[in-house]
């Protein structure tokens, strides 16, 4: 079994990539300015025709698609096909506001299966293995897009979807498995439950886990690897890109490698909209070169990141993505400064705590206040209330330093905060409530 699920593309050399993508780039935007008023209208609007796009050197000259295009486009407004031809719909979790709908031919469905399969093979997934995906099944484009890569793969596919976290376990004894597809959140609370039910890492037979649809940290994968004794690797995607699979994380571990020959990435200045060189932190823009049903010209994701070139051990030839720290609109300001929860997050695992944790952010007296909830283990729980004092001081210092401002910090009792079985909920502000 080869280390690459497509070989020819993955490793393909910069050069071939480039004129891959600028053919694919002149068809597509043909295919939009044909089929798509929306897009059309657009381009129009900034004088662009299709004859102007000749090659990928000609990306900037496109106008930017943001979310708030797709809300107003919503649900049609941005189909590339007849309604007749496209199989499946997909929509966002809705995490920051009115959900999007996706659209997909055979063809779109196809595409994006092929990209789940590469970031499964890039994991180590081969068709000897059993693969539990636990991402929710439904209108979350996890569970669906996984499924399909495992298929592809040819191992042996658990659709169990989340939740139910027992089970969850069981069958992964009685069944072998040996690659899990979830959710990081999801991932830190099975290895917590595992613990629980008097078991071990030894006790199981995973060897690794394909995490994303939410940001997560270096610590958090450290502490996941650790409690279900597997590798843990990276995969990036959104609803409007497909699904996950857009980018997936390699044996190096060391930011994931974009589909480019699907995908076409771009770091603006989320600010002024300027493209910036590889290398900078920005915000991720992608365009779309293959996907029929639900085409998409730079569109914004709000998700900031950096992209480099730089070789990768595994020969993979495709640009990578650091992790996103987190959404632009993930960003709290508080008392006018900038605070990332994967900042905190970060902070929390270093001095010896777990993922589950609260950040509360509201207003008093016209001064912001931040609040971070943190869950004690039951060995940490004994302790003497002067300690658990103390505790909290050094925490809070700890993140102070971090952040930059004073959060107040609260340790809680286990089992307090309630657990994620998909995308996790970290942040409460309730300045949004008083606005
Ligand atoms: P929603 O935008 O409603 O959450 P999606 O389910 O389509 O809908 O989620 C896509 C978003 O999830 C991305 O834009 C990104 O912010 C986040 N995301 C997905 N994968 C990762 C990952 N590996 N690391 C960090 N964030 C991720
Ligand atoms: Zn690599």
């Amino acid at each position: 079994m080869s280390n690459y699920f497509q070989p020819e593309i993955e490793t393909a050399s910069v050069e071939d990539l480039k004129a891959i993508q600028s053919e694919k780039l002149v068809k597509q935007v043909k295919h939009v300015y044909e089929n798509v008023k929306y897009y059309r209208d657009m381009m129009d609007e900034k004088g662009v025709t299709p004859d102007d796009i000749k090659s990928v050197d000609d990306l900037h000259k496109l106008p930017f698609l943001t979310k708030a295009d797709l809300r107003d486009a919503y649900p049609y407004g941005l189909l590339g096909t007849n309604l007749k031809d496209c199989v499946r719909i997909q929509s966002t979790s809705g995490t920051t506001g009115r959900r999007v709908v996706a659209f997909y031919t055979q063809n779109d469905i196809n595409l994006w299966e092929d990209c789940c399969a590469r970031a499964i093979v890039a994991a180590g997934g081969t068709d000897g293995d059993v693969c539990q995906v636990a991402y929710g099944y439904g209108l979350f484009t996890g569970g669906a897009g996984l499924n399909g890569g495992s298929h592809k793969v040819g191992c042996l596919t658990l659709p169990m979807s989340s939740g139910n976290t027992e089970r969850q376990i069981q069958f992964m004894q009685d069944l072998h498995s040996t690659i899990i597809c979830c959710t990081p959140s999801y991932a830190a609370y099975i290895g917590e439950t595992l613990k629980e039910m008097g078991l071990t890492p030894d006790d199981i037979d995973l060897k690794a886990g394909i995490f994303g649809a939410e940001p997560w940290t270096e610590e958090m994968r450290r502490d996941i690897e650790k409690s279900l004794g597997i590798k843990a690797y990276d995969i990036y995607g959104l609803t409007e890109t497909s699904g996950p699979g857009v980018a997936f994380e390699c044996e190096e571990q060391s930011g994931m490698h974009i589909n480019e020959d699907h995908f076409l990435a771009e770091i603006i200045d989320p600010e002024t909209g300027e493209v910036l060189p590889e290398g900078s932190k920005g915000e991720l823009v992608f365009t779309s070169l293959d996907k029929e049903a639900f085409p998409l010209l730079r569109y914004r994701t709000r998700d900031i990141c950096v992209l480099s070139r730089k070789k990768c051990s595994c020969g993979r030839t495709f640009i990578k993505m650091t992790k996103p720290m987190g959404r632009s609109d993930d960003m709290l300001i508080i008392r006018g400064v900038n605070v990332f929860p994967s900042q905190i997050e970060t902070v929390l695992i270093k001095e010896g705590y777990t993922s589950n944790y609260l950040i509360e952010v509201d207003r008093e007296r016209n001064t912001d206040t931040l609040d971070v909830y943190v869950e004690l283990t039951p060995e940490q729980f004994s302790d003497t209330v002067k300690e658990i004092s103390a505790r909290e001081k050094t925490l809070a210092n700890a993140m102070k330093i971090m952040l930059g401002i004073n959060p107040k910090v609260h340790l809680v009792a286990p089992k307090t905060i309630t657990r994620s079985e998909g995308k996790a909920v970290r942040v409460i502000d309730k300045r949004k409530l008083h606005d």
